[in-house]
């Protein structure tokens, strides 16, 4: 096709676009009006007409076809995704844990119910009942922190993120911290040790190599300007081999004798041991206290399997010097997290940490995950049957799970899930985005090109939801 042909083509594709008041009146699109309103149909349409005139410019629509049908179809598509709620419950078959993309930990019903509660009426959120005086937000949980941790003070802030980034304000500003090379940690790209130094008005000193620091690494760096040794957890990576890194006592040691904050990021915040056996040692809230760290920051949502919070445990004179920092303003919780969180650090207070999902499905043993596997094949199974379906191939499987949440990089987490292969033509892929597309979207596993869904992090009523997402596509 010559150039001027093509030309008169695209004229013609582009004054056939139908008016705003076509499209307006197009049958289907009134109850669409009634969800979203008028302007918010209106604004999407334009969306699409810009969409389509690009696309037909740089030549990605078929010019041949009807202007309409193309500029319904993408108009169905765009405004039927922004009428459907777009934060939903998904099933997580991903035998990931702290799955911080599908939110990190679900909470207990105990949790929920407290949730629930504060959010649903007043609350004693800043009030004091003894004495119809104002209360802090803090009060709520810094007993039960204390009390797990031996730290003489805690401060709650809304995630780990922020209270890095309080501790070094409050104690760090102008001044300098030193912090080993090996530790100059990235969190799923938005967290960079770096970047949060330097943010805090702090200003880092890093020492020694990727691989050793020695702790004269640490004690030549020291200078009149220096404030804080700061210890991160290299949370989601690890370096093996020839490596040497110097102790929490030794650390806190050269800190104190030096007149210096010992600070650690500990990242996952465990309040107890996990004692599962294929994951490793991992040091608690308290072990990093009693080894002499003056303030440690954690998350609440990742091995603790609280809400998303992050938290401050340590000094309180150094605990006193953020309370009154204005970032903390700007960082505070809400009640809704305050409650669940309250909850749950009573549960370990309680020693029913095994009620927490987190770290249930962690500590999940070898028959349990079998047995749950057996089940949702079979449940499976039972709906291929119903329909006749001989094609798909399903069975219980061994799989490696993962804690996830940048914890234990490492580790082998051995679990069990079921597998579904699929009859010729179809991709485990291709299945998988059908498994996404469902009411209750399925987010699978897919090992050498097969569907696994791994049960370790399948929630109560899961399986039934499974089954359904079959239902819908078979
Ligand atoms: C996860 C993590 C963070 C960030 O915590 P958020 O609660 O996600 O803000 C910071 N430091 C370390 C070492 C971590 O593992």
């Amino acid at each position: 096709m010559g150039f001027w042909a093509m030309k008169d083509d695209l004229q013609h594709f582009l004054r056939a676009i139908p008016s705003m008041d076509e499209l307006l009146s197009l049958p289907w699109v009134e109850q669409l009006e009634i969800e979203m309103g008028r302007e918010a149909v209106k604004s999407m349409f334009n969306e699409v007409l810009t969409d389509v005139r690009r696309m037909a410019r740089d030549g990605g629509a078929d010019l041949s076809s009807p202007v309409l049908d193309l500029v319904c179809e993408q108009a169905k598509r765009l405004m039927s995704r922004r009428a459907s709620a777009s934060l939903t419950r998904v099933v997580n078959a991903t035998g990931v844990v702290v799955h911080t993309n599908l939110g990190r930990s679900p909470l207990p019903d105990v949790a929920l119910e407290a949730v629930v509660s504060a959010a649903a009426g007043y609350s004693t959120l800043e009030y004091s009942l003894e004495d119809g005086m104002r209360g802090h937000r803090n009060a709520h949980v810094e007993w039960l922190v204390k009390q797990l941790t031996g730290a003489q003070a805690a401060l709650v802030v809304n995630n780990n993120a922020g209270a890095v980034l309080l501790s070094l304000a409050a104690t760090a500003r102008a001044r300098e911290v030193v912090v080993s090379t090996g530790e100059l940690v990235e969190i799923g790209g938005s967290f960079r040790i770096p970047d949060i130094l330097a943010f805090s008005g702090a200003k880092m000193v890093a020492v020694g190599c990727t691989n050793c620091t020695h702790l004269r690494d640490y004690r030549d760096a020291i200078t009149e300007e220096t404030a804080v040794i700061l210890k991160v957890h290299p949370s989601n990576y690890k370096i093996e081999g020839f490596t040497e890194s110097v102790s929490r006592e030794d650390l806190a040691a050269l800190a104190h004798e030096r007149g210096l904050i010992f600070m650690e990021d500990l990242g996952s915040g465990l309040l107890e041991p996990l004692n599962v056996r294929d994951l490793g040692s991992e040091p608690t809230v308290r072990d990093c206290i009693e080894a002499g760290v003056d303030i440690v920051t954690f998350s609440g949502d990742k091995l603790l399997g609280g809400p998303q919070m992050g938290c401050v445990a340590g000094s309180a004179e150094l605990i006193g010097r953020m309370r009154g920092n204005q970032l903390l303003r700007a960082l505070r919780v809400d009640k809704m997290t305050l409650a669940a969180f309250e909850v749950i650090l009573r549960l370990y207070l309680k020693g029913k940490s095994d009620d927490i999902p987190t770290v249930a499905m962690l500590r999940a043993d070898d028959r349990t995950l079998r047995e749950r596997a057996e089940a949702l094949c079979g449940a499976i199974r039972s709906v291929l049957d119903k329909k006749s379906i001989a094609s798909v191939d399903v069975e219980s499987t061994a799989t490696d799970d993962a804690v996830g949440g940048g914890s234990y990089p490492t580790s082998r987490l051995p679990g069990w899930g079921v597998s579904l292969s699929m009859p010729g033509g179809v991709s485990a892929e291709k299945f998988a985005a059908r498994l996404r597309a469902c009411r209750v979207p399925v987010v699978p596993g897919i090992r050498e090109g097969k569907i696994v869904f791994h049960v370790r992090t399948l929630q109560k009523g899961d399986i039934e939801r499974i089954s359904g997402a079959m239902e819908q596509i078979f």
